[in-house]
Order: C-alpha cells, then sequence, then structure tokens
C-alpha cells in the first residue's frame, strides 16, 4: 500500500448535469494493489496508516489521467502540416506516411514514439486508429502491453478511394480483424476496435464485413469518423444515394452502439444527433484538428442538448500533438468562438472532458479518483516559478488554478503517470 499525499482535482460528477471541480488541497489517497482505497485529508489518511509508505507530489497537483478518445498511432511524425482541409491533407501528407508502415521494423520505430507521445502527455487511456497494415498494428499493441497504457485499437479497413497500399478486401478486412482481435482483446490493459477508415473510402461490403467482426468477437469496440468536413459530406453523400445521412452509412449495418465512437461529427444534422443518443454512441470531439484543418467549430451545445454523450481526441497527426490540455483549452476557444451558439466551458468541463468523460465514452472505470477506481493519474508539476507555476500559486480558487494549468500545462509539465497504480 502506498499513502499519495497531494493537491488532488477531479470531476465525478459531470458538469454538464450539474457537477463541479472536486479539490483536496492537501488530499490523501490509499492506493493498495493498484487501485484507489480510501480518500480523504491527508491528516486523516495519516493517522489511519501510519506505517504506510508515503508518495509525495505536494508541488503541482494530482489529476486522474487524460483519456484520448481519437489519436492516430501511424501520424505521430505528420504531426504539424498546417494549412490543408482534410481531404488535400490526406493525400498529401497522412496516407504517403501511413503507406510507409508496410514495413515492420518502421511501424516498429513509429510504435515506439507514438506511446512515447501518449505518456508523456499523460494520457493514461486511448481509443487509437491502428494501422492498414495486421504486422504494424502487432507493433502497435505489443509495445502498448510492454508499456502499460490502456489501450483500444484496431486495424484500419479500406477498400476504395485511398492509395492501393492501403486497401484490402471485404474478405481480408474480416479474417485480418478478426485474428488480432482473438489475439489482443482482453489481453492485459488491450481491447480491440473495429475500425473502418470512413465511409468515404469502404464500400457497404466492407461495413458488412466489419459488423461481422463485431458480432463474432463479443465485446469488442468500434471506431470510425464523421461528418468533419463538407467536401467529405458531400462525396460520402454520393456514394451512399439510398443512406439517410452519413451517420446513417454506419447505422444501416448495425455498427452503432454504447461501445462506438466516432470522431468529429462537426457539420452534423438534428437526425443524426437524435440517432447517435439513441444508439448511446458517443463523439470524439478534436478541437486542434478542427482548427488545423479548418474543418469547422463543433457544435458541442447542440450534442448535449440532445443527450449525444462526448468527449475529446487528439486527432495526432491533424492534432497538434498529444496533450490533452491543449484540446481542452482549444476546445474552450471554439465554443467562445462560436458566440450564442457556443457552451462555454468552465475548467471543470474542461477537466471533465479530458478524464471522466473518455472513460464514459470508452467504458472503462477510470477517469476520476474516486475510492474504488484504479490508481491511473498524472501529476502536472512545473518548474519554480516558470508562468504555470506562478499563476497556480496566486490563483484566487482551486477552479482558477485548474484553468492555468489548462491555459499554460503542457507534456513538459508532466511529473509523473500512473496506469493501475504503476508508474510508467
Ligand atoms: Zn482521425
Amino acid at each position: 500500500m502506498t499513502l499519495v499525499r497531494a493537491r488532488v482535482m477531479d470531476t465525478p460528477d459531470d458538469p454538464f448535469a450539474g457537477g463541479s471541480l472536486r479539490h483536496d488541497d492537501d488530499g490523501g489517497l490509499l492506493v493498495t494493489d493498484g487501485v484507489v482505497t480510501a480518500r480523504g485529508a491527508y491528516d486523516r489518511l495519516r493517522s489511519a496508516y501510519p506505517h504506510e509508505e508515503v508518495l509525495d507530489l505536494r508541488a503541482g497537483v494530482l489529476l486522474p489521467g487524460f483519456v484520448d478518445t481519437h489519436v492516430h498511432y501511424p501520424q505521430v511524425r505528420v504531426i504539424g502540416s498546417l494549412g490543408l482541409p482534410l481531404l488535400e491533407w490526406l493525400d498529401r501528407r497522412a496516407l504517403p506516411e501511413e503507406c510507409r508502415l508496410a514495413e515492420p521494423s518502421y511501424a516498429a520505430q513509429v510504435a515506439r514514439e507514438f506511446v512515447d507521445g501518449l505518456v508523456s502527455a499523460g494520457t493514461t487511456s486511448a481509443l487509437v486508429f491502428g494501422a492498414h497494415f495486421a504486422p504494424a498494428v502487432d507493433a502497435l499493441l505489443e509495445e502498448v502491453a510492454r508499456r502499460g497504457p490502456r489501450v483500444t485499437a484496431g486495424l484500419v479497413v479500406s477498400d476504395r478511394g485511398l492509395p492501393e497500399p492501403l486497401l484490402t478486401t471485404p474478405e481480408r478486412a474480416y479474417d485480418e480483424s478478426r485474428a488480432l482481435a482473438q489475439r489482443w482483446h482482453g489481453h492485459g490493459r488491450v481491447r480491440y476496435a473495429v475500425t473502418p477508415r470512413f465511409s468515404y473510402s469502404t464500400t457497404e461490403a466492407t461495413l458488412d464485413a466489419c459488423a461481422a467482426v463485431l458480432k463474432d468477437e463479443p465485446g469488442t469496440w468500434f471506431t470510425s469518423h464523421v461528418n468533419e468536413n463538407p467536401a467529405e459530406v458531400a462525396a460520402v453523400n454520393d456514394l451512399f444515394r439510398d443512406a439517410l445521412h452519413y451517420v446513417g452509412t454506419y447505422d444501416a449495418h448495425g455498427l452503432l452502439s454504447e461501445r462506438s465512437v466516432l470522431a468529429h461529427n462537426v457539420h452534423t444534422t438534428d437526425d443524426e444527433l437524435t440517432l447517435l443518443a439513441g444508439r448511446g454512441a458517443a463523439v470524439a470531439h478534436c478541437p486542434t484538428s478542427n482548427s488545423a484543418l479548418g474543418s469547422g467549430l463543433f457544435p458541442l451545445r447542440r450534442h448535449v442538448e440532445r443527450g449525444v454523450r462526448v468527449a475529446l481526441g487528439s486527432d495526432v497527426g491533424a492534432g497538434t500533438g498529444f496533450s490533452l490540455l491543449k484540446e481542452g483549452l482549444q476546445a474552450s476557444f471554439m465554443q467562445a468562438l462560436l458566440g450564442p451558439d457556443g457552451l462555454p466551458l468552465t475548467p471543470a468541463h474542461l477537466l471533465f472532458l479530458a478524464t471522466r468523460a473518455g472513460a464514459l465514452a470508452l467504458g472503462l472505470d477510470v477517469g476520476d479518483l474516486s475510492e474504488g477506481r484504479p490508481f491511473d493519474a498524472v501529476w502536472i508539476r512545473p518548474e519554480p516559478g516558470d508562468p504555470l507555476d506562478v499563476g497556480m500559486r496566486n490563483a484566487a480558487s482551486p477552479d482558477d488554478a485548474l484553468a492555468k494549468v489548462f491555459a499554460l500545462g503542457t507534456p513538459a509539465d508532466v511529473g509523473g503517470v500512473w496506469v493501475a497504480g504503476e508508474r510508467l
């Protein structure tokens, strides 16, 4: 057992439903076999457990580990290709790089860089878009298993509209996805996600193959993209003449449930939101990606009002880095830019979106530091005297201190990351 002493902040109760920031200025968390087994004021816990080893994290603040609900493993090296809209960015930047993961040694190197990126940013759980090549997905999941974050990921499948090396067939998509799911789903903290890239690059037959994998490998997850960019939406509407709308292209194949996460959904209709809410599917909002590709301003208010679950994704490499702090900050900017259509976000909203909302979207029992939860945590500890340190020490309130963490915090401020009590 270890008694963790820290300034602790988390959001066990949804701020979109009246919850607020929970804050312990000098808190104690008793961690037993990787699980928080007692929580309270440090002094009280110390009296109750006088002989436990103490881990003193009082400098800075301890937060639940971040949950990234949309991030692409093969795109680490194309982060920062700015100034192109989605389809041009894919053609000129992302897809040529994704083709390189056909080479297993290249994929293994990228896998190391990717997991380093996640962990160094304080991300402890992620829903990851894999690669189009099965050996590259193995390389990712081997690295994940070695390092320890909670990752849900799968083989990305497409059978049209992409460079030839990235294409598969419905039969091969089924066979390779199924074999990977059998190898990895439930292996340690790894879970499998059935992953058609997007309807734009996937025929009805391959969407059916995806549905078959979901059915034949019970408990696996589903993820894809939707409604990111107007040109993409128009192209999908052309390809699927019979579909009611873009969300309907997935729903018609039985792919949407409470184990589904669709990325973006910027250009969405009320019918689509009603359908997503009815299926219990979640949306990964990726603010820096939406900004970098000029995709648009995410209608968060409409999602919340219609009861669609939303969490944050970094969308590396269209997104500009692995930090969920940066995504939270950009989310708040974008809601402000929407004016009266925006949903003003408090620091508690940002923390919830970066932690507990993601855990709920991914069906994981993490995302806050309540008793009974695994100890998945990130310690934000700025250098003494730097602007984040000064800001936090002079903050008017815990919410104000947390606002400064989102405004100023970067991976350089991450002093420690734990998953199930293990320091990564
Ligand atoms: Zn994406």
